[in-house]
């Protein structure tokens, strides 16, 4: 009951129109089951193996999010169930995808990954490197993808103005963006910033999408 709760007490907490995705990395099937009992049903996970594994034996009603960083050859496991992939930061990534889609005859829904955190360690594409691929003639072409949005991880840090700095900086892009944008399968109406311990500064600088583990789930090892 206390998943449960978690989660209620999160949604109470934070505004109608941001999507909770629970993110249930490493945690087992039954943790995830409380939480579905409960009325949870986006769940996010990192490892497109254990996603997988996950997706087999839990109710099929559940929108699987992958929010892990992405290797193209692993695209196929889940390109028969995968709802939202966050952590694209490739074009080659786009069309490994798309054509992964196509032969579930379905369109999967991206975000671009951008780069917003100081630190040297997280992936992602610079804004330059977004809007390149925004206008680029070729993402036309993809016709089985739609990139919805974009996701960002901030610095690990404590540092609320840099955190805040960050957040904005994604959310103005993000903003210019949609205006800019005219491909047609670009429908960019979703901003995923915000975990655990940032994730009311995200709402406050423009997120739409929270990915929160460990505050629903407790502690990872
Ligand atoms: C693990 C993870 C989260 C959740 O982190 P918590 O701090 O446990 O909320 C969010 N986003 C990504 C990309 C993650 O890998």
């Amino acid at each position: 009951m206390e998943i449960q709760k978690k989660i209620q007490e999160i949604k109470d907490s934070i505004p109608k129109n941001v999507t909770l995705v629970a993110v249930s990395k490493t945690k087992p099937v039954a943790d995830l089951q409380e939480a579905y009992d409960g009325g949870q049903r986006v769940f996010g996970e990192n490892k497109i193996q254990e996603m997988v594994d996950k997706f087999d034996v839990l109710p099929k009603d559940i929108q699987w999010h992958m929010i892990g960083h992405l290797q193209s050859n692993k695209v196929k496991y889940m390109a028969h169930f995968v709802n939202l992939i966050h952590g694209v930061d490739k074009f080659k990534t786009l069309k490994e995808i798309n054509k992964q889609a196509k032969k579930h005859d379905r369109i999967i829904n991206c975000l671009l990954q951008a780069k917003i955190a100081k630190e040297e360690t997280k992936f992602g594409l610079s804004f330059d490197e977004i809007e390149r691929i925004l206008q680029s003639s070729e993402l036309a072409t993809l016709e089985n993808i739609n990139i919805v949005g974009f996701m960002g991880m901030a610095t690990f840090t404590d540092n609320q103005e840099q955190l805040q700095e960050e957040f904005l900086s994604l959310k103005d892009f993000f903003k210019n963006q949609q205006l800019k944008t005219e491909t047609k399968n670009c429908t960019l109406e979703t901003l995923s910033m915000g975990m655990s311990g940032d994730y009311n500064l995200a709402i406050k600088n423009g997120s739409t999408m929270i990915r929160v583990g460990s505050s629903i789930f407790g502690d990872r090892n």
